[in-house]
């Protein structure tokens, strides 16, 4: 049953996985945070047509087949929509995927300096292995918004000219007492504190003078902090450290605020650099935050790429599923409920009846990764249900813990229903089961939308490495998601 998706694939077949697999890489780079993912999606959807769902109500306007619509929540989720044919209420074909990943934030008082770094704290996002985001190089990404409501967008790492960020690791010669931890101990999470700088900006004595000539040739951000520090002298409060001082001028001239300002800031701290080809024939993706922008992208492109709709389509690319999916920009929030009732509204079927019916009779793909076999650990799988890189798109029945608790079940109609679309169309899948039973588990947002009593089920690619700083998947696998993704919009009819 199982088959090799490469080994199916013609000529020109290939051309064509390589070449998406090149639009996804872009979209990797360009969207390494869910804030940046946002930001690129939306370019691109304006590009092709689609209006903004406020704006239209705004305007009073009305929704008819083959129009475009899209709602970002609080710039960090959206919700796109393509109209079918048939009315709403009979419902859509949704894909959902999430634009989180495993990372470090910075904490709110994040800036100290210690030994002659100057640090920022963190606390870590997600489910990582702490030990591996220590010796490599780091980017930092988010945004400062300031009291008088202007937004300042950081990215910093990523070019090959602009400095990395580090936490730092305790050399071998002297880890005879760490090595003994554990290694979830081995590297706590407060000793994740990101190395941003060491070289002191050092005070004369005579700068400290009121007639001070040197002050002119400061920067803005340095004549700033020597005025601080005199301020500070004559309060008698401490002085802030040198190294620290130098940073905090840096972050005045170069992106124009203050240290106050990180209380109201997210930044990221994740991998820096690109995402890479992987092997001698360059089959797989190595990249960060690859669950789940391996299933978002696709989930994206196929809202696209479909072509006559009966049904409605819908793309939910949501934040805060790594811890959750709480918060208003999760997908336990109601800001996709509430979307849906305004599109109801703007296609003249507005009635709390109509919401209830369109999301009851919807199928929906929750397009998250499932793990990859991983041959050097074999017996954390068990072999005839795990997914396997290169076989194709993987649905996953039921994800959960300690029998499938937490779980979305899905119904075996319905993957009847998915096995004949695909198959018809020669889609090559698999079926995955995240590892051996009661070894682990995770979950997914399949359960949430399940509980509007839509038919749902897990549906993405195998990842080797999940959470870890650089993910793997096959191209053959992302090519294929795409069009069992497109194949599912265009086709899916199942109705509860
Ligand atoms: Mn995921
Ligand atoms: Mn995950």
């Amino acid at each position: 049953m199982r088959q090799n998706a490469w080994a199916s694939a013609d000529h020109d077949k290939v051309k064509r996985i390589m070449a998406f697999s090149e639009e996804y890489k872009k979209f990797l780079d360009s969207a390494k945070t869910e804030r940046e993912a946002i930001d690129t999606l939306v370019n691109e959807a304006e590009a092709k047509g689609y209006r903004e769902l406020s704006a239209l109500v705004a305007a009073g306007g009305t929704v008819r087949p083959g129009d475009r619509v899209y709602s970002v929540w609080m710039n960090k989720s959206i919700v796109l929509f393509r109209i079918g044919t048939e009315k709403l209420e009979n419902g859509m074909n949704i894909l959902g995927a999430h634009i989180d990943s495993p990372r470090l934030d910075v904490k709110q008082n994040p800036l100290y300096e210690e030994g002659g770094f100057a640090y920022l704290d963190t606390h870590y996002y997600g489910g990582i292995k702490k030990y591996l985001y220590v010796a490599t190089p780091l980017a930092l990404h988010g945004v400062v918004v300031k009291k008088d409501g202007t937004t300042v967008i950081l990215s910093v790492g990523e070019d090959a000219d602009e400095p990395v960020f580090f936490v730092s690791d305790l050399l071998i010669h002297l880890s005879q007492e760490l090595m003994q931890k554990t290694a979830a101990q081995v590297v706590e999470g407060e000793a994740l504190d990101l190395i941003i700088g060491s070289r002191p900006f050092v005070i004369r004595k005579e700068e400290k003078e009121e007639e001070d000539p040197s002050l002119a040739e400061m920067t803005e951000g340095q004549r700033r902090a020597v005025l601080a520090e005199r301020e500070a002298g004559k309060e008698k409060k401490l002085l802030t450290g040198a190294v620290r001082r130098g940073i905090l001028s840096i972050l005045y001239d170069e992106y124009g605020f203050e240290e106050d300002d990180f209380l109201s800031a997210e930044l990221e701290i994740v991998p820096a650099g690109k995402a890479r080809d992987a092997g001698f024939d360059r089959s797989m993706v190595l990249a960060y935050g690859q669950d789940d922008r391996v299933c978002a992208y696709p989930s994206f492109r196929a809202m696209d790429e479909a072509k006559e709709l009966t049904r409605t389509a819908c793309c939910i690319l949501v934040d805060k599923e790594e811890i959750g999916s709480v918060g208003a920009t999760g997908m336990q929030s109601r800001f996709f409920e509430n979307a849906v009732a305004e599109l109801l509204a703007l296609a003249g079927e507005d009635s709390g009846l109509a919401l209830r019916r369109c999301l009851a009779n919807s199928c929906m793909l929750s397009s998250d990764v499932c793990s990859a076999f991983d041959p050097v650990y074999a017996s954390a799988f068990e072999k005839k249900n795990a997914g396997f890189l290169g076989e194709g798109l993987a649905l996953t029945k039921y994800t959960g813990s300690r029998g499938k608790s937490g779980s979305n079940d899905a119904n075996a109609e319905y993957i009847a229903h998915l096995r004949r679309i695909l198959d018809d169309r020669g889609i090559r899948f698999q079926t995955a089961e995240l590892g051996r039973v009661d070894l682990g588990g995770g979950g997914t947002i399949a359960y949430i939308l399940a509980k509007y009593g839509m038919n749902v089920i897990d549906c993405g690619v195998p990842v080797l490495n999940m959470h870890a700083l650089y993910e793997v998947t096959s191209k053959a696998d992302i090519y294929e998601l795409l069009l069992g993704y497109v194949a599912f919009l265009e086709e899916a009819s199942l109705r509860s």
